[in-house]
Protein backbone atom coordinates (compact mmCIF):
# COMPACT_ATOMS: atom_id res chain seq x y z
CA UNK A 1 0.00 0.00 0.00
CA UNK A 2 1.50 3.37 -1.12
CA UNK A 3 1.16 6.30 2.26
CA UNK A 4 -0.04 9.01 1.35
CA UNK A 5 1.24 12.00 2.56
CA UNK A 6 -1.80 14.91 3.23
CA UNK A 7 0.41 18.18 3.56
CA UNK A 8 -2.44 20.37 6.03
CA UNK A 9 -0.31 23.50 5.82
CA UNK A 10 -0.53 23.26 1.61
CA UNK A 11 -3.99 22.47 0.99
CA UNK A 12 -5.63 22.68 4.37
CA UNK A 13 -9.35 21.79 4.28
CA UNK A 14 -9.09 19.49 1.37
CA UNK A 15 -6.05 17.44 2.89
CA UNK A 16 -8.32 16.75 5.90
CA UNK A 17 -11.15 15.82 3.87
CA UNK A 18 -9.56 13.44 1.86
CA UNK A 19 -8.22 12.09 5.31
CA UNK A 20 -11.78 12.04 6.36
CA UNK A 21 -12.72 9.83 3.11
CA UNK A 22 -10.27 7.76 3.54
CA UNK A 23 -11.53 6.83 7.36
CA UNK A 24 -15.03 6.42 6.42
CA UNK A 25 -14.19 3.56 3.99
CA UNK A 26 -12.56 1.99 6.74
CA UNK A 27 -8.95 2.56 6.02
CA UNK A 28 -6.44 3.84 8.95
CA UNK A 29 -5.02 7.47 8.70
CA UNK A 30 -2.16 8.89 10.95
CA UNK A 31 -3.12 12.72 12.45
CA UNK A 32 -1.88 15.37 14.72
CA UNK A 33 -2.88 16.36 18.20
CA UNK A 34 -1.50 18.45 20.85
CA UNK A 35 0.37 15.29 22.18
CA UNK A 36 1.85 13.17 19.64
CA UNK A 37 0.87 11.52 16.18
CA UNK A 38 -2.17 9.19 16.79
CA UNK A 39 -3.50 6.32 14.33
CA UNK A 40 -7.04 6.63 13.56
CA UNK A 41 -9.64 4.36 12.78
CA UNK A 42 -13.57 4.89 13.06
CA UNK A 43 -14.68 3.01 16.64
CA UNK A 44 -17.12 1.00 15.00
CA UNK A 45 -15.10 -0.65 12.23
CA UNK A 46 -13.87 -3.36 13.79
CA UNK A 47 -11.94 -4.28 10.66
CA UNK A 48 -10.26 -1.15 10.55
CA UNK A 49 -9.20 -1.25 14.03
CA UNK A 50 -8.13 -4.49 13.57
CA UNK A 51 -5.52 -2.89 10.23
CA UNK A 52 -4.29 -0.95 13.38
CA UNK A 53 -2.90 -3.25 16.02
CA UNK A 54 -1.23 -4.95 12.75
CA UNK A 55 0.30 -2.08 11.49
CA UNK A 56 1.70 -1.05 14.75
CA UNK A 57 2.41 -4.60 15.72
CA UNK A 58 0.26 -4.05 19.04
CA UNK A 59 -0.52 -7.11 21.22
CA UNK A 60 -4.28 -7.03 21.77
CA UNK A 61 -4.97 -6.69 25.12
CA UNK A 62 -3.56 -3.16 25.16
CA UNK A 63 -6.85 -1.01 24.58
CA UNK A 64 -7.24 2.35 22.38
CA UNK A 65 -8.27 5.74 23.44
CA UNK A 66 -11.13 7.11 22.14
CA UNK A 67 -10.53 10.54 20.24
CA UNK A 68 -13.57 12.97 19.98
CA UNK A 69 -14.66 16.31 19.26
CA UNK A 70 -17.42 17.43 22.05
CA UNK A 71 -18.36 16.19 24.99
CA UNK A 72 -22.04 15.23 23.25
CA UNK A 73 -20.26 13.08 20.89
CA UNK A 74 -18.66 11.01 23.85
CA UNK A 75 -22.33 10.52 26.07
CA UNK A 76 -23.66 7.73 23.74
CA UNK A 77 -20.42 5.56 24.49
CA UNK A 78 -20.43 6.09 28.75
CA UNK A 79 -22.39 4.70 31.33
CA UNK A 80 -23.56 6.86 34.63
CA UNK A 81 -22.68 8.11 37.06
CA UNK A 82 -20.98 10.74 35.07
CA UNK A 83 -20.84 13.66 37.32
CA UNK A 84 -16.72 13.31 37.54
CA UNK A 85 -16.10 12.40 33.82
CA UNK A 86 -18.74 15.62 33.01
CA UNK A 87 -16.80 18.00 35.64
CA UNK A 88 -13.33 16.99 34.21
CA UNK A 89 -14.37 17.36 30.51
CA UNK A 90 -15.79 20.39 31.25
CA UNK A 91 -12.27 21.81 32.71
CA UNK A 92 -9.55 19.77 30.65
CA UNK A 93 -11.08 19.37 27.23
CA UNK A 94 -10.12 19.90 24.76
CA UNK A 95 -6.76 18.83 26.33
CA UNK A 96 -3.98 16.00 27.59
CA UNK A 97 -6.35 14.09 29.75
CA UNK A 98 -7.50 11.03 28.87
CA UNK A 99 -10.82 9.57 31.20
CA UNK A 100 -11.39 5.78 31.89
CA UNK A 101 -15.10 5.44 32.71
CA UNK A 102 -17.78 2.48 32.58
CA UNK A 103 -19.26 1.85 28.56
CA UNK A 104 -22.67 0.91 27.65
CA UNK A 105 -21.30 -2.10 25.99
CA UNK A 106 -21.59 -1.01 22.60
CA UNK A 107 -17.75 -0.56 22.16
CA UNK A 108 -16.05 -3.36 20.39
CA UNK A 109 -13.93 -5.34 22.61
CA UNK A 110 -11.31 -5.01 20.52
CA UNK A 111 -11.07 -1.04 21.35
CA UNK A 112 -11.15 -2.18 24.86
CA UNK A 113 -9.47 -5.31 25.42
CA UNK A 114 -12.83 -6.84 26.58
CA UNK A 115 -12.82 -4.65 29.71
CA UNK A 116 -15.83 -3.36 30.99
CA UNK A 117 -14.25 0.46 30.73
CA UNK A 118 -13.34 2.77 27.64
CA UNK A 119 -10.62 5.62 27.65
CA UNK A 120 -11.73 8.55 26.40
CA UNK A 121 -10.29 12.11 25.32
CA UNK A 122 -10.76 15.25 23.34
CA UNK A 123 -7.84 16.18 21.41
CA UNK A 124 -6.56 20.16 21.52
CA UNK A 125 -5.27 20.39 17.95
CA UNK A 126 -7.64 21.76 15.13
CA UNK A 127 -6.92 18.47 12.51
CA UNK A 128 -7.78 16.44 14.87
CA UNK A 129 -11.01 18.20 16.04
CA UNK A 130 -11.54 19.09 12.50
CA UNK A 131 -10.88 15.72 10.95
CA UNK A 132 -13.15 13.79 13.53
CA UNK A 133 -16.11 16.59 13.41
CA UNK A 134 -15.56 15.39 9.04
CA UNK A 135 -15.72 11.87 10.07
CA UNK A 136 -18.62 12.26 12.42
CA UNK A 137 -18.01 8.94 14.23
CA UNK A 138 -15.64 8.86 17.29
CA UNK A 139 -12.03 7.71 16.17
CA UNK A 140 -9.36 5.44 18.44
CA UNK A 141 -5.97 6.77 18.01
CA UNK A 142 -2.84 5.12 19.43
CA UNK A 143 0.10 6.54 19.08
CA UNK A 144 1.48 5.77 15.05
CA UNK A 145 4.61 4.35 15.85
CA UNK A 146 5.35 0.34 15.53
CA UNK A 147 4.96 -0.82 19.32
CA UNK A 148 8.21 -0.29 21.13
CA UNK A 149 9.39 2.80 19.13
CA UNK A 150 9.37 6.37 20.54
CA UNK A 151 5.83 7.93 19.74
CA UNK A 152 5.92 10.10 16.93
CA UNK A 153 6.06 13.95 17.54
CA UNK A 154 6.63 14.51 13.97
CA UNK A 155 4.60 13.46 10.65
CA UNK A 156 8.10 12.09 9.69
CA UNK A 157 8.17 9.83 12.10
CA UNK A 158 5.25 8.43 11.34
CA UNK A 159 6.76 7.92 8.11
CA UNK A 160 10.29 6.18 9.31
CA UNK A 161 7.86 3.90 11.06
CA UNK A 162 4.58 3.26 9.12
CA UNK A 163 4.98 4.08 5.50
CA UNK A 164 3.46 1.02 3.44
CA UNK A 165 1.60 -0.36 6.21
CA UNK A 166 -1.54 2.84 6.32
CA UNK A 167 -3.67 4.74 4.08
CA UNK A 168 -1.86 8.34 4.92
CA UNK A 169 -0.39 10.73 7.22
CA UNK A 170 -2.17 13.76 7.99
CA UNK A 171 0.98 16.52 8.56
CA UNK A 172 0.74 19.58 10.32
CA UNK A 173 4.25 19.70 11.71
CA UNK A 174 5.84 18.55 15.38
CA UNK A 175 3.19 18.26 17.59
CA UNK A 176 3.40 20.78 20.68
CA UNK A 177 2.91 18.98 24.36
CA UNK A 178 5.47 15.37 22.91
CA UNK A 179 4.58 13.39 25.38
CA UNK A 180 1.54 11.36 26.16
CA UNK A 181 -1.41 12.45 27.60
CA UNK A 182 -2.07 11.83 31.16
CA UNK A 183 -4.43 8.92 31.91
CA UNK A 184 -7.33 9.48 34.80
CA UNK A 185 -9.03 5.81 36.04
CA UNK A 186 -12.54 7.38 37.34
CA UNK A 187 -14.14 4.16 37.83
CA UNK A 188 -11.77 3.29 41.19
CA UNK A 189 -11.78 5.26 44.73
CA UNK A 190 -9.93 7.23 44.57
CA UNK A 191 -9.58 8.09 41.08
CA UNK A 192 -5.94 6.74 39.93
CA UNK A 193 -3.68 7.82 37.02
CA UNK A 194 -2.48 5.26 35.35
CA UNK A 195 0.03 7.25 33.39
CA UNK A 196 1.51 10.36 34.42
CA UNK A 197 0.88 13.11 31.90
CA UNK A 198 1.27 17.20 31.74
CA UNK A 199 -1.74 17.44 33.25
CA UNK A 200 -0.48 16.88 36.81
CA UNK A 201 -2.29 14.92 40.14
CA UNK A 202 -2.31 18.52 42.07
CA UNK A 203 -4.08 20.31 39.37
CA UNK A 204 -6.86 17.07 38.99
CA UNK A 205 -7.07 17.01 42.40
CA UNK A 206 -7.93 21.12 42.67
CA UNK A 207 -10.80 20.24 40.02
CA UNK A 208 -12.01 17.14 41.19
CA UNK A 209 -12.06 18.36 45.05
CA UNK A 210 -11.17 14.72 46.23
CA UNK A 211 -7.60 13.14 46.60
CA UNK A 212 -6.08 10.94 43.44
CA UNK A 213 -3.82 8.16 44.01
CA UNK A 214 -0.38 8.03 41.29
CA UNK A 215 0.36 4.05 40.35
CA UNK A 216 3.82 3.70 39.93
CA UNK A 217 3.70 3.17 36.27
CA UNK A 218 7.32 2.91 35.86
CA UNK A 219 7.45 -0.68 36.76
CA UNK A 220 6.95 -3.39 34.06
CA UNK A 221 6.69 -6.20 35.82
CA UNK A 222 4.04 -4.64 38.15
CA UNK A 223 1.39 -3.85 35.39
CA UNK A 224 -1.95 -1.57 36.86
CA UNK A 225 -3.28 -0.91 34.30
CA UNK A 226 -3.91 -2.51 30.63
CA UNK A 227 -0.58 -1.62 28.34
CA UNK A 228 1.96 -0.89 31.17
CA UNK A 229 3.66 -4.10 31.18
CA UNK A 230 4.68 -3.11 27.78
CA UNK A 231 8.27 -1.81 27.35
CA UNK A 232 7.58 1.69 25.65
CA UNK A 233 9.59 5.14 25.14
CA UNK A 234 12.84 3.43 24.26
CA UNK A 235 15.54 3.82 21.73
CA UNK A 236 17.57 0.65 21.23
CA UNK A 237 20.63 2.47 22.45
CA UNK A 238 21.39 2.34 26.59
CA UNK A 239 19.78 5.28 28.03
CA UNK A 240 21.52 5.97 31.43
CA UNK A 241 20.12 8.53 34.27
CA UNK A 242 22.49 10.86 36.36
CA UNK A 243 20.77 12.48 39.42
CA UNK A 244 23.26 15.78 39.71
CA UNK A 245 25.41 17.11 37.08
CA UNK A 246 28.59 16.73 39.11
CA UNK A 247 28.01 12.89 38.39
CA UNK A 248 27.33 13.35 34.86
CA UNK A 249 30.55 15.65 34.29
CA UNK A 250 32.63 13.13 35.92
CA UNK A 251 31.33 10.45 33.81
CA UNK A 252 31.30 12.57 30.41
CA UNK A 253 35.06 13.50 31.12
CA UNK A 254 36.30 9.56 31.89
CA UNK A 255 34.93 9.53 28.24
CA UNK A 256 35.93 11.51 26.38
CA UNK A 257 36.15 9.49 23.31
CA UNK A 258 32.37 7.90 23.30
CA UNK A 259 29.75 9.56 21.04
CA UNK A 260 27.24 10.00 24.15
CA UNK A 261 24.24 11.90 23.47
CA UNK A 262 23.42 14.14 26.74
CA UNK A 263 20.49 15.80 27.74
CA UNK A 264 19.53 18.37 30.38
CA UNK A 265 17.24 21.01 31.15
CA UNK A 266 17.77 24.66 29.57
CA UNK A 267 19.31 25.97 33.31
CA UNK A 268 22.37 23.11 32.44
CA UNK A 269 23.06 24.89 29.33
CA UNK A 270 26.44 26.52 30.15
CA UNK A 271 27.79 23.54 31.83
CA UNK A 272 27.30 20.95 29.20
CA UNK A 273 26.75 23.04 25.55
CA UNK A 274 30.48 22.03 24.78
CA UNK A 275 29.92 18.51 24.28
CA UNK A 276 28.69 18.21 20.60
CA UNK A 277 26.09 15.50 22.23
CA UNK A 278 24.23 18.09 24.26
CA UNK A 279 20.69 18.74 23.56
CA UNK A 280 18.21 20.25 25.44
CA UNK A 281 16.03 17.80 27.76
CA UNK A 282 12.03 18.74 27.27
CA UNK A 283 9.04 16.51 27.01
CA UNK A 284 8.44 18.26 23.52
CA UNK A 285 11.52 16.92 22.35
CA UNK A 286 12.57 13.78 24.38
CA UNK A 287 10.99 11.16 21.79
CA UNK A 288 12.86 13.15 18.40
CA UNK A 289 15.50 12.71 20.61
CA UNK A 290 15.21 8.97 20.92
CA UNK A 291 15.13 8.40 17.57
CA UNK A 292 17.95 10.75 16.57
CA UNK A 293 20.11 8.42 19.22
CA UNK A 294 19.56 5.31 17.16
CA UNK A 295 19.22 7.05 13.20
CA UNK A 296 22.81 8.52 13.80
CA UNK A 297 23.77 5.81 15.89
CA UNK A 298 24.96 7.35 19.26
CA UNK A 299 26.50 5.27 21.94
CA UNK A 300 24.50 5.80 24.59
CA UNK A 301 22.05 8.67 26.03
CA UNK A 302 23.21 10.04 29.44
CA UNK A 303 20.31 12.00 30.81
CA UNK A 304 20.86 14.65 34.03
CA UNK A 305 17.47 13.27 35.87
CA UNK A 306 17.47 16.61 38.63
CA UNK A 307 15.30 17.15 41.13
CA UNK A 308 13.16 18.97 38.70
CA UNK A 309 12.91 16.48 35.71
CA UNK A 310 11.52 14.00 38.72
CA UNK A 311 8.87 16.51 39.71
CA UNK A 312 7.90 16.46 36.15
CA UNK A 313 6.10 13.25 36.42
CA UNK A 314 5.26 12.79 32.87
CA UNK A 315 8.56 13.60 31.52
CA UNK A 316 10.49 11.58 34.09
CA UNK A 317 8.38 8.35 33.82
CA UNK A 318 9.22 7.77 30.21
CA UNK A 319 12.74 8.33 30.99
CA UNK A 320 12.60 5.90 33.80
CA UNK A 321 10.89 3.63 31.26
CA UNK A 322 13.55 4.15 28.54
CA UNK A 323 16.06 3.65 31.41
CA UNK A 324 15.04 0.31 32.52
CA UNK A 325 14.01 -1.03 29.20
P1 LIG B 1 -1.65 4.68 23.81
O1 LIG B 1 -0.79 3.45 23.82
O2 LIG B 1 -0.92 5.96 23.90
O3 LIG B 1 -2.67 4.65 22.75
O4 LIG B 1 -2.50 4.69 25.15
C1 LIG B 1 -3.35 3.65 25.49
C2 LIG B 1 -3.21 3.44 26.94
O5 LIG B 1 -4.36 3.97 27.61
C3 LIG B 1 -3.20 1.98 27.31
O6 LIG B 1 -1.93 1.42 27.18
C4 LIG B 1 -3.68 2.01 28.75
O7 LIG B 1 -2.62 2.28 29.63
C5 LIG B 1 -4.65 3.17 28.73
N1 LIG B 1 -6.02 2.65 28.62
C6 LIG B 1 -6.76 2.52 27.49
N2 LIG B 1 -7.96 1.99 27.77
C7 LIG B 1 -7.98 1.77 29.10
C8 LIG B 1 -8.92 1.23 30.00
N3 LIG B 1 -10.11 0.81 29.60
N4 LIG B 1 -8.58 1.15 31.30
C9 LIG B 1 -7.38 1.59 31.74
N5 LIG B 1 -6.44 2.12 30.94
C10 LIG B 1 -6.72 2.20 29.64
MG1 LIG C 1 1.62 4.38 22.27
Amino acid sequence: METVILDVRKSGEEAIEQAAQLLRRGEIVAFPTETVYGLGAVVWNEEAVRKIFVAKGRPLDNPLIVHIASIQMALPLVREPLDRFQLLARHFWPGPLTLVVEHRGNVPSIVTAGLPTVAIRMPDHPVALALIEKVGEPLVAPSANRSGKPSPTRAEHVVEDLAGSIAAVLDAGPTQVGIESTVLVLTTEPPRIVRPGVVTKEVLETVLGVPIEEVRSDDVNRPVAPGMKYRHYAPTVPVQLFENPEELDQALQGAPERRILILALPQWRTRFQHYPGYRLLSEQTLYETFREADRDRWEAVWILADKEVQRRRGLYNRILKAATS
